[in-house]
This record gives structure tokens, C-alpha cells and sequence, in this order.
């Protein structure tokens, strides 16, 4: 076997032909060129007429080991009628925008995907700007096509980022346990720009929505698909009745000022919040006590363990 063979094989890019071998102190130069003989416009992948001759680039690939393994090449210039200029040639291993091959951006894609931004720069040794354009240009090439299509069961959710001062709004696919859709944002205006993706027909076809208790989402649900249940989600619905037992606390905190009975309601926060099934005995003793003393606040607290054990039941 040649060696220019065995490297294009080593490489694994399609449509790639190897030409030449060069050693750097820690660095591979591997010279190559497209299959194709007749050069393809870089921006549209049509074929195209050379122009001339464009400057020697080079890509940075997957390294081995700790050698770092660049692709060089001098692509063409040519004249495209469909784009009305001139542009440079499309090779086989990367975007025409990237310094980097599609294997290489492919593996820092995923690694963003399972861990944090400076994690990726430091692993695959590029900027964090690289990982940024990366991530956009592999999610353009791999986005599924049809991932709104046939949505039955949706789930709308909403995250908070820099310090919960912006937001973002998800759609899940609950039968495909799949992200479909996300944008900036948690208006209704954000939730309606899905409705006018996903299109008349396929807004009907939705069944049943589960979301928050965001008024600006049910508005928007209310008006697009009247017809679909909405659900929602149990935590959500927990949150309130906790937050309307920490609300009758602090109510009979301020009655009780200055009393002992006061000075025990003030330490009762955590034991009224936890799961009944994780107090400790202290804990438990601390629950009789405000059951014996406290009636309002025993009965808001019982209220609340309820509406918990309410959800738990699996008929209606
Ligand atoms: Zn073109």
C-alpha cells in the first residue's frame, strides 16, 4: 500500500485524495485535493469554471495522539452563474466557511453537547468563538428536517440564563423525548412564532400541551390550538400550594412576634417543606408541636401534603 493511501484511509474523509506526507516539529501536514477533477462552487455545490488559482489553506483535523494532524490544500477559484461571482471551490472534507475538516467539528459539537464551553477549548485546543460558529454550522447540517412533523404530545418549557436575566423557550416531542424547537425568549410572541413554524395543519394535529402556569403561554395556546388539552405540569402545580403554606407561615410569624410559639414557627420552615417520609424524629416531634399549637399553619401544611398525595392517585 502506498503511504499517501494508507493516510487517506487513516483520515476516514470521502472524496479525498492524499498527495503528499510532510513531518512538522509535532505537526502533520497531509497535502490532498478532491476526488473530482472538476471544481464545485464552495457556497451553492454546483459545478463551476476555474478562474484561477486561490491561496494554500489549511484544516485542522482530528490530531493523533499528540500529534496535530492539519489538511493542506490550494483550493480554485471559480466563476459561479448561480451565485453571479466569484467564489472558492467546495472541497469534500469541510464547510467552506470552517478552518476545521467536518470530523473535527463533529467531535466539538459533542463534546458541547455533554459539557461546558471552556471545557471544549481547552480538550480541542480552539477559541471559544471556534466553538461557537462549530456548534451553529454542525446543528445547520444536522438538523432533522421533519422534527415537526406529526407532533401529537408537546411539552413547552421555559430556562433562565446569565443569572435568570434571559430566557429561552423549549419544545419537547413527549413521544420522542426530543427537543424540536427552542428560541430566546418566554412571551406569548416567542410561543407564536412556533405556531407559525409548525404551520396550520400541524398546529391541528396537536393533542395535549404541558407547560408552566405562564400566562403568556396559555394565551398563546388559547388562541392557536383551542382544541388541544393543556396540562399542567405537577411541580408547578406543587409549587403553589407550598408557596401558600410559606405564605400562612410568615402570616403567623408577624401575628406572634416576640412570643415563644413565634420563635418556634420561625424554625418550622424546613420541616414544613421537606416530604414527610425524610423528617427525622426530631423533625417529626417539631410537626406534633405546631399540629398541638398552631392549627391554622398545621392545617395549611396538611392541605398541601394532600394535594401531593391527590396527584399521586392514578384514576381520576
Ligand atoms: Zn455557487
Amino acid at each position: 500500500m502506498r503511504i499517501t493511501t494508507l493516510f487517506r484511509r487513516l483520515l476516514g474523509v470521502s472524496d479525498l485524495v492524499v498527495s503528499t506526507v510532510s513531518l512538522e516539529p509535532e505537526v502533520l501536514v497531509l497535502g490532498g485535493r478532491p476526488r473530482w477533477r472538476k471544481p464545485r462552487c464552495g457556497e451553492c455545490g454546483r459545478r463551476a469554471p476555474q478562474e484561477g488559482p486561490g491561496r494554500v489553506r489549511r484544516w485542522r483535523h482530528l490530531g493523533w495522539g499528540s500529534v496535530m494532524v492539519w489538511l493542506e490544500y490550494q483550493p480554485r477559484k471559480v466563476w459561479c452563474w448561480h451565485c453571479s461571482g466569484v467564489r472558492t471551490e467546495r472541497v469534500p472534507w469541510a464547510h467552506h466557511r470552517s478552518r476545521f475538516t467536518e470530523d473535527f467539528e463533529e467531535l466539538a459539537a459533542y463534546l458541547a453537547q455533554v459539557t461546558d464551553k471552556t471545557q471544549v477549548t481547552k480538550l480541542m485546543g480552539i477559541s471559544w468563538a471556534s466553538v461557537g460558529s462549530i456548534v451553529e454550522r454542525v446543528v445547520a447540517r444536522r438538523l432533522d428536517e421533519g422534527r415537526l412533523d406529526g407532533l401529537t404530545r408537546i411539552g413547552i418549557d421555559e430556562f433562565g440564563y446569565r443569572k435568570r436575566h434571559r430566557y429561552l423557550t423549549t419544545v419537547v416531542d413527549h413521544d420522542a423525548r426530543k427537543i424540536v424547537w427552542a428560541a430566546k425568549g418566554r412571551s406569548a410572541a416567542t410561543l407564536h412564532a412556533f405556531f407559525d413554524e409548525l404551520g396550520e395543519e400541524g398546529c391541528a394535529r396537536i393533542e395535549s400541551v404541558t407547560i408552566d402556569m405562564a400566562a403568556g403561554f396559555i394565551k398563546a395556546i388559547r388562541e392557536r390550538i383551542p382544541g388541544a388539552r393543556l396540562i399542567f405540569d405537577r411541580f408547578h402545580v406543587q409549587r403553589l400550594a407550598t408557596d401558600a403554606l410559606d405564605e400562612v407561615r410568615r402570616e403567623r410569624l408577624r401575628e406572634l412576634r416576640g412570643t415563644d410559639e413565634g420563635k418556634s414557627i420561625f424554625r418550622s420552615r424546613f420541616v414544613l417543606l421537606k416530604n414527610p417520609w425524610n423528617l427525622k424524629r426530631s423533625e417529626k416531634q417539631k410537626l406534633n408541636e405546631l399540629q398541638r399549637t398552631n392549627a391554622p399553619l398545621y392545617r395549611a401544611y396538611l392541605l398541601k401534603e394532600t394535594l401531593a398525595a391527590a396527584l399521586d392517585y392514578k384514576q381520576p
